[in-house]
């Protein structure tokens, strides 16, 4: 099976030369197996390409869109659950496409919220300016999310005249209706002197500051090192937010950790952590949506199955 392409950041590669294990499992493309205990077929689990009303926009649940600016990155995780188009240049939104978006959206006044992706939307920052531009002027728009990981792939882009023009345009935009920043971050390697100082200016910016983290097998499958990453986002001023059981994409098998071992991780940091710093661990059932997977405080539960949101039994 082919690997998804590599692409590194210098910022990346000096990681990896200093000896980071967890860096270098995230970016390093290898031969992607099934294991013996999983062997996926679908390359888009959770069947976003089956929402799409205009080019760019994921429409699956009524009062939001996810909306795919572009699908490129500053580089490459080896688990992307998007690794079926990231990296492509097709995904580049042109301003006709944008226009079309948010005119779709205008005219849906059941969307209230939505998410910019990717891909990575900072990585295209003329592209999210003008897409900022159009949603700040739409009424039925309560709230934004912007997905990156650019902070954590290439802290130095964020001295990119061009960033910081959208960095300025977010926070100022951030004034008038609540704008949250999810950052991608997975182990306490990827929080660089250079990495933090970035997120320090973010905060500065005025904006909400949230975390999203993947579960992945022999990178981060361990209490002490999601402890010493919770703690540090929460004591930077971001609030971990969620932690995803790794999507079931074809060739992302390996990454997929042991179910039961990631509710006794969950178990463990709740008891520890202050309650604000342990963020929510789901299973994004294909095609639904997400499910909180059960602490270990409760009883005789069975984590091979739950229920969808339609009260279907997925297997898990
Ligand atoms: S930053 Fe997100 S979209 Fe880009 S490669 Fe990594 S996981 Fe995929």
């Amino acid at each position: 099976m082919n690997s998804f392409s590599e692409k590194l950041t210098p910022h990346l590669k000096k990681l990896i030369e200093n000896g980071s294990n967890a860096i270098s499992r995230q970016f390093i493309a290898g031969e992607l197996k099934s294991t013996p205990e999983r062997n996926f077929i679908s390359h888009d689990p959770l069947k976003e390409d089956n929402f799409i009303p205009v080019r760019g926009i994921v429409h699956k649940y009524s009062n939001r869109v996810l909306w795919k600016l572009s699908y490129e990155c500053a580089a490459h995780c080896q688990f992307c659950t998007r690794r079926r188009q990231v990296g492509s240049k097709s995904g580049d939104l042109t301003k006709k496409d944008i226009k079309a978006g948010l005119e779709y959206i205008l005219n849906h006044k059941e969307i209230e919220e939505v998410i910019l992706s990717g891909g990575d939307p900072l990585f295209n920052p003329k592209v999210l300016n003008y897409a900022l531009e159009g949603l700040i002027k739409i009424d039925s728009i309560k709230s934004l999310r912007i997905g990156t990981r650019l902070p954590i792939h290439c802290p130095q882009m964020f001295d990119n005249p061009i960033l910081i023009k959208t960095i300025n345009i977010i926070s100022k935009y951030s004034k008038e209706l609540p704008i949250y920043m999810l950052i991608h971050i997975n182990h306490p390697d990827e929080l660089t002197r250079e990495s933090v100082e970035v997120i320090k200016k973010l905060r500065n910016k005025g904006l909400i500051l949230m975390s999203q983290t993947v579960f992945l097998k022999d990178i981060n499958d361990n209490t002490e090192i999601l402890d010493k990453l919770f703690r540090e986002i929460y004591f930077l001023g971001v609030i971990p937010y969620y932690i995803f059981r790794c999507d079931y994409v074809k060739g992302l098998e390996s990454f997929v950790c042991d179910i039961k071992k990631e509710q006794e991780i969950m178990t463990e940091l709740t008891k520890k952590l202050s309650g604000i710093a342990v963020p929510t661990h789901v299973f994004d059932v294909p095609g639904k949506g997400k499910i909180p997977i059960p602490l270990n405080f409760w009883k005789k539960i069975d984590l091979s199955r739950c229920s969808d949101f339609e009260d279907k039994e997925v297997l898990i």
